[in-house]
């Protein structure tokens, strides 16, 4: 166990984790060169294409120094907010990681959110300055080196021991490398007779089944054994047992201290559980239960989306893809929905925007299933006079309610001082509150209050774009506060469209409630009749427009003057569009309404 480490990157999104991770790869003779390939770990298509790390990856390599070999195991993480899940879990495997550092852009919020994860978990943290490539001037050795005691001042180390690397050049990898084997601790001596792993991932395998993915904690894990899950109380004869190279690679036994997986053979996903405990032994049921591991607090969805197949005939796909999903996101939380236009679909749980963005399209790509989704929503807390009530759909509220609570979230932002004024003009529109800023060493950090349901709107999108890229933002969850907002419905022809209700800032539910129309009249085709569209908040209408009938010429054959027969078939037409407008609601089709939920 003395020759393992088990380390991972760590650091804010974009500043280069996955990309020094290949340089790891090529050094240690992990992957041939011929298949070589920019930000290997980024393998799901998904990844390749936007560019980001969405899932952890964890992979093995092998290493001498000195004549001395070691097995390293290292998992790349990703860096958005909303995946710190997925770092959590990682962080819990290993026993120390490197943070990296893009020389362009600084310490960033993630880089202080994970590296303070990092510290918690009682990693050793091993700084690193990434981009050197990048700095060649002779004036840049002087940014380069206060960089460098800024990140050495956050991790509390000496300047000295931060390392200059470019994972694209593969300068300075080397010796970080080094550095990690002769820093980091090895694994723990384990207990003796019992074999036992935490259970930090997992995927689908259509031919073995459910593998999970594991940290070797005491013992082994041996593939003629059986094992015994914990948490669904469950025993299954192992399949096969291997690491990761970072392609599954079977293996008779994986020991103590080291990272692998156990394919299961067990193909009811449900009895998966990340965190959960794998035992390999025949101990006493009683005996068993105390050596169950601590495992991870479970995540809370804070996002609801519902997602209905665009072609009905796949509700079954979408929910066996949602199923297998999940296996290897355990974030996600889903149950079974309605809506009176889409037909059945799913309310999916989510950890932020980004993982709802990303799920939708792994489900079209991974799964081949098209979605209709509705608003994103977070959790509402309703006071009634029969007492508190949650819900997540607007749809939901009850119509007689005395307050609407909505949960807050503390938002840290980190932003270059030329770039502070463009930020406060935010606040009035994501309504933060209780702004504190203070300087973090050469940036101003600012902290507030902000509902989480504007931070899943485009906040994202226009922090960036107000501060040329150079803001970024980490949030923590926090308590509900009293909210003042309004349910708005929207009305087409008379009748409520399910789906299309939304909660508006009270200051502001004017102004959205006319946008929303404009933009359903620019969207819904003409039909034979008028179709008036309105807006409705606290049972007035706040606002309309109007769709005008498309006339269709019925007398136009009719040439002369006969205006009796005119009128007749004017009259019937009126007749007949008053027969059409009573099924109104069921002509926005699926495709209008995805138009329409944009934003
Ligand atoms: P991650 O999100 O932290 O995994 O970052 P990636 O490894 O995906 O890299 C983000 C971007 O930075 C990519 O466009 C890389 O090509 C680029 N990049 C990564 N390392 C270096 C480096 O050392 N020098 C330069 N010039 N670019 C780099
Ligand atoms: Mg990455």
């Amino acid at each position: 166990m003395n020759n393992i480490r088990n380390f991972c990157i760590i650091a804010h999104i974009d500043h280069g984790k996955s990309t020094l991770a290949d340089r790891f790869l090529e050094l240690t003779k992990t992957v041939d060169k011929r298949h070589m390939r920019a930000q290997y770990l980024d393998q799901l298509e998904l990844e390749r294409e936007r560019g980001i790390t969405i899932k952890m990856a964890p992979v093995r390599m092998n290493y001498a120094v000195n004549g001395v070999n070691y097995e390293l195991n290292l998992i790349d993480t990703p860096g958005h907010s909303d995946f710190g899940y997925e770092v959590s879990r990682a962080l819990a495997a290993v026993e120390g990681g490197i943070l990296l550092v893009d020389a362009t852009q600084g310490i960033q919020a993630q880089t202080l959110a994970n590296f303070r994860a990092a510290k918690n978990s009682g990693l050793t943290v091993i700084g690193a300055i990434n981009k050197i490539d990048l700095f060649k001037n002779p004036g840049d050795r002087e940014t380069l080196n206060h960089l460098r005691e800024e990140v050495a001042e956050l991790i509390g180390v000496n300047g000295e021991e931060i390392l200059f690397v470019s994972g694209k050049t593969g300068e300075g990898t080397e010796e970080l490398l080094q550095s990690v084997i002769q820093k980091v601790r090895p694994p723990r001596e384990s207990l003796k007779n019992l074999n036992r792993a935490l259970i930090f991932d997992s995927f689908y395998d259509d031919h073995k089944g459910v593998i999970a993915s594991v940290r070797v904690f005491d013992g082994e894990m041996d593939a003629t054994k059986n094992v015994y899950l914990a948490a669904p109380d469950t025993t299954s004869k192992i399949k096969e047992v291997g690491f990761f190279k970072p392609q599954v690679q079977a293996a008779p036994k994986i020991k103590a201290g080291e990272i692998g997986y156990i394919a299961t053979g067990i193909k009811d996903t449900s009895l998966i559980k990340i965190g959960d405990t794998a035992i390999v032994a025949s101990h006493h049921p009683d005996k068993i239960k105390s050596f169950i591991l601590p495992g991870y607090k479970e995540p809370q969805p804070v996002v609801f989306v519902s997602f209905y197949p665009e072609e009905n005939e796949d509700y079954e796909l979408l929910k066996k893809s949602l199923e297998k999903l999940k296996l290897n996101d355990s974030a996600l939380a889903i149950e079974p929905d309605q809506n009176e236009v889409l037909g059945r679909g799913y309310k999916v749980g989510f950890l932020g925007r980004l993982h709802f963005e990303i799920t939708a399209e792994r489900l079209k790509r991974e799964f081949k299933v098209g979605t209709v989704s509705t608003f994103p929503s977070v959790i509402y807390k309703v006071k009634t006079r029969k007492g508190w009530q949650t819900i997540v759909k607007p749809e939901e509220l009850p119509p007689e309610y005395e307050e609407i609570w909505e949960p807050m979230t503390n938002i840290t932002i980190l932003v270059p001082p030329e770039y502070l004024n463009n930020v406060y003009p935010l606040q009035a529109r994501f309504r933060f509150t209780k702004i504190t800023t203070h300087t973090f060493q050469d940036q101003t950090e600012i902290k507030a209050d902000m509902p989480l349901a504007e931070l899943v709107s485009d906040f994202d999108d226009q922090l960036k774009s107000a501060t040329a890229g150079f803001a970024s933002f980490s949030y923590e969850l926090a308590d509900y506060v009293k909210a003042d907002i309004v349910k708005v419905d929207i009305l087409v022809a008379g009748d409520t469209v399910p789906g299309l209700s939304r909660f508006f800032p009270t200051n502001t539910v004017g102004k959205e409630a006319r946008r929303m129309v404009e933009k359903l009249k620019e969207t819904l085709p003409h039909q034979q009749f008028a179709q008036p569209i309105q807006a409705r908040a606290n049972n007035k209408f706040i606002a309309r427009e109007d769709i005008p009938a498309m006339r269709k010429d019925v007398t136009g054959y009719l040439y002369g003057g006969d205006r009796s027969r005119k009128m007749k078939l004017w009259k019937k037409q009126k007749k007949g569009k008053k027969k059409l407008q009573s099924r109104a609601q069921v002509r926005i089709s699926p495709a209008i309404f995805k138009e329409l939920i944009k934003k």
